[in-house]
């Protein structure tokens, strides 16, 4: 039996390769996207496990599935039309024929894929537009140099204790996606409902065009740990978070690097400076990608800023070094800020010393 892979169908199909490298990505799904909409596209086709799945509209399953839906024949047909359209169908004379056994995808077993970030950002929008900030949490972010102002604009805003069936089910009713939005889940009942967390500061996570990618919790009375991504991957129909990097400010030649998107809002808010932040020195995927589009928009020069633990943390200053180590490779201009190391980060120190300019 000849062993095909999802490339092989797709190119028999003849519809879009990925690009370079990507296992995952979306081409305009055949059920549910508008063709004459050529940025539309929801199917998302996983090249690692060879399956595909949409999740606005549900159409998925394995390679084969594919095939058969896209030249409407019966899936049992598919192996020999694949192998006919290989060129391989010369058996050696002689050989017995033999029933060829397809093993059918479990489509269940398929996680949900994360949907673009359009529709995210539509969805967490509207979500964060429901929920409300509590007073302790305000006076938190107040004293972390945020004006009420900037809070309202940031949209941060306090994790949601109870109720969270009737909110998925109102986002519902106004027509968002909660498949592919992580956070969001089904219950045993198949309602939809968003995770119930640890109460905490819920952080928006943007792209360069301000579009929540993804939310973070900022958790209350913990130390460990203490920033966590909104997920839902052990959930049915739920799906995992990706290390979203998140741009606070314009896009501009200059740009701070820093850790944690909270960290990079009060930089930016307190100096005017751009600032981009990856959620850990050790999540690189997503700041490569990221830096891709900040290049081509006019990005030059960067300068790292983060926390002075760096300096004795081994496991830190390996993913620190390896960032370097991509800033290089991508020809940028690169610097490291160094501060005050009574401080822990640079967003302490500069609140610090604007405090003591106003004493
Ligand atoms: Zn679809």
């Amino acid at each position: 039996m000849e062993i095909y892979s999802m490339l092989d169908i797709i190119g028999i199909l003849g519809l879009p390769f990925p690009k370079h490298g990507e296992s995952s990505y979306y081409i305009q799904c055949p059920c549910c996207d508008d063709p004459r909409d050529a940025r539309s596209k929801h199917l998302n086709i996983n090249l690692r496990k060879n399956v595909y799945r949409c999740p606005r509209c549900g159409l998925s399953g394995g390679m084969f599935d594919l095939y058969a839906y896209y030249e409407n024949i019966p899936r049992k047909n598919v192996y020999n039309e694949i192998r006919k359209k290989m060129g391989k169908l010369q058996e050696p004379s002689g050989t017995p024929k033999k029933a060829i056994p397809i093993v059918s995808q479990p489509v269940e077993e398929i996680e949900n894929p994360i949907i673009d970030v359009e529709s995210r950002h539509a969805t967490y929008s509207a979500l964060l537009s429901k929920l409300n900030l509590s007073s302790d949490h305000r006076e938190n972010l107040r004293n972390r140099g945020f004006t009420d102002k900037e809070i309202e604009k940031l949209e941060y805003k306090t994790t949601p204790v109870m109720g969270m069936s009737s909110i998925a089910k109102q986002l519902r009713s106004e027509g968002y996606y909660l498949e592919g939005v992580p956070g969001f889940f089904r219950k045993d009942d198949g309602e939809w409902t968003f995770i119930n967390e640890k109460r905490g500061i819920l952080i928006p996570v943007r792209d360069y065009k301000g579009q929540i990618q993804g939310l973070q919790i900022r958790r209350d009375n913990t130390e460990k740990r203490k920033f966590r991504w909104v997920s839902s991957s052990d959930m049915k129909d739920g799906c995992k978070a990706e290390g979203w990097t998140h741009l606070a400010g314009p896009i501009s030649e200059k740009i701070i690097l820093t850790e944690g998107p909270m960290k990079a809002d009060v930089i930016h808010t307190l100096t005017g400076i751009t600032v981009l932040a990856v959620p850990g020195v050790n999540t690189l995927t997503q700041l490569k990608l990221t830096l891709e589009i900040l290049r081509k928009e006019g990005l030059k020069n960067v300068k790292t800023a983060f926390d002075m633990d760096l300096l004795t943390n081994y496991h830190v200053q390996n993913g620190f070094n390896n960032l370097l180590q991509l800033l290089d490779d991508m020809n940028f201009k690169f610097g490291t800020y160094i501060w005050d190391p009574r401080y822990k980060g640079l967003d302490d120190y500069i609140w610090e010393s604007l405090m003591n300019k106003k004493r």
